[in-house]
């Protein structure tokens, strides 16, 4: 073949179309400027500064040592989806069989199983926001339509039945929405929960996604799941993983639990993709959700009382507004109140993906913007990290902000 017949080497429309994870690109980003030798405190990306609990480590080494090396059954070991049935037994009395539960790389690939298996181009996903960010990206990315339902830090980035109903049509599939919330770090109370459930029973066609990963990191001291409610187990899938109540971000596992039939097609599309999670790995989470979770605890300890610093700390900044997470490791302040201000150093800002790269650039503080969450008014903070690291962010945020007039 001539040189000039060769066309142009191009990725594929999905990925031209696509949006990179915000959150990674931030923390990329605060990776290279740390490289560069700046001193950048980073707060963008959510993940717990803690290590993996010393049982859990353990029980990998001796599974490596047992042999446990090979491929597991595409849905996951059967040591670990007992273990996840006992714990849904345990936690909310909720009877699964083992063909409904499905082991995947992380969480996130979970969200992608699901949105794989259940959508068509054209079908549409309400999202109530701020959502997570790779939320809209997935949808985006299988071809479906996300219907976005704004909320505000006036009604705690809560949306209500009415206005989700709202965003119903013959083409929803399914709400997505995680509780604890990232970014926002609302928590559903079971109020709430009956009243969306109420709602949803007058729409048959709607299931629902529940992503509870962030089920244990919860300071209300109970976490309630919208399956257990009644009529809701049979049309909804609830995602769960290890990454954050178990410290285990880089072990890349999570899990369903929902209706065989979807299980099926999460496992037929996962056994042509990754054929499954690591072993030794599988064998650790199965150990980790049976033992003590006292590590777990010792850690929302510590994110409670980072949550109560950082609080403290950013409602002494003038024209912030502070929203009071009740789980998670994120903290959701509206930032608008300095849109159309511009620094000394001739940095205008509009918008909150301005202020995020404000911060960054002047501040040394890397952040999240909200607009990739669904909210444009806010940006994400993760405090995830030491008080004393909590302490230098504030208070250069709050230097950078005084410049703003
Ligand atoms: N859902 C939510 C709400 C998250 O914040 C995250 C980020 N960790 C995930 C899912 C994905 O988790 P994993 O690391 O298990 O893929
Ligand atoms: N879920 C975390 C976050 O929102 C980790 C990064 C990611 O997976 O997007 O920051």
């Amino acid at each position: 073949m001539k040189e000039s017949q060769l066309s142009t080497p191009t990725v594929s429309k999905l990925v031209r179309d696509m949006e990179e994870s915000a959150t990674l690109k931030m923390a990329s980003m605060a990776r290279e400027l740390k490289a560069q030798g700046l001193d950048i405190i980073d707060l963008s990306l959510g993940e717990p500064d803690f290590d993996t609990p010393h049982h859990i480590k353990e029980a990998a080494k001796i599974a490596l040592d047992e042999g446990y090396t090979k491929y597991t059954p595409v849905n996951g070991l059967v040591e670990l989806r007992q273990a996840i049935v006992d714990k849904l037994a345990r936690e909310y009395n909720l009877q699964y069989s083992l063909n409904e539960i499905v082991v995947s790389n992380g969480a996130k690939q979970s969200v992608y199983n699901l949105c794989r298996a259940l959508l068509d181009p054209g079908d549409e996903v309400i999202l109530p926001a701020p959502y997570w960010v790779s939320y809209d990206g997935i949808v985006k990315m299988v071809g479906a339509t996300p219907v976005v339902i704004p909320s505000s830090i006036d009604d705690d980035f809560k949306c209500s039945p009415e206005a989700i109903e709202a965003g119903i049509t013959e083409r929803t599939k399914f709400i997505l929405y995680s509780s604890p919330c990232n970014p926002s770090g609302s928590v559903l109370n079971l109020e709430e929960l009956e009243a969306l459930a109420a709602m949803l029973r007058r729409h048959p066609h709607v299931y629902v996604i529940s992503d509870e990963i962030y089920q244990h990191i919860n300071f209300t001291n109970h976490h309630y799941t919208i399956a257990a409610l009644e009529g809701m187990k049979d049309r909804t899938v609830i995602i769960n993983g290890m990454a954050k109540g178990y410290a285990m971000t880089g072990w890349r596992l999570g899990y369903t639990a929902g209706p065989e039939w979807i299980a099926k097609a999460c496992t037929k599309i996962q056994g042509q993709v990754t054929s499954g999670a690591t072993s030794f790995g599988q064998k650790a989470a199965a150990v980790g959700l049976a033992a003590d979770h006292g590590p777990t605890h010792d850690m929302v300890k510590a994110f409670k009382s980072r949550r109560d610093l950082i609080i403290r700390l950013l409602e002494e900044i003038p024209l912030l507004r502070v929203n009071r997470p009740q789980g998670a490791f994120y903290i959701f302040p509206d930032v608008s109140g300095y849109f159309g201000k511009t620094s000394a150093t001739g940095y205008h800002v509009k918008d909150a993906d301005d202020m995020s790269l404000f911060l960054l650039s002047e501040a040394h503080v890397s952040t999240v913007s909200g607009v990739a969450f669904g909210n444009p008014d806010c940006i994400r903070l993760s405090y995830a990290t030491s008080d004393a690291k909590i302490k230098d962010a504030a208070q250069r945020i709050a230097e950078a902000l005084s410049t703003l007039a």
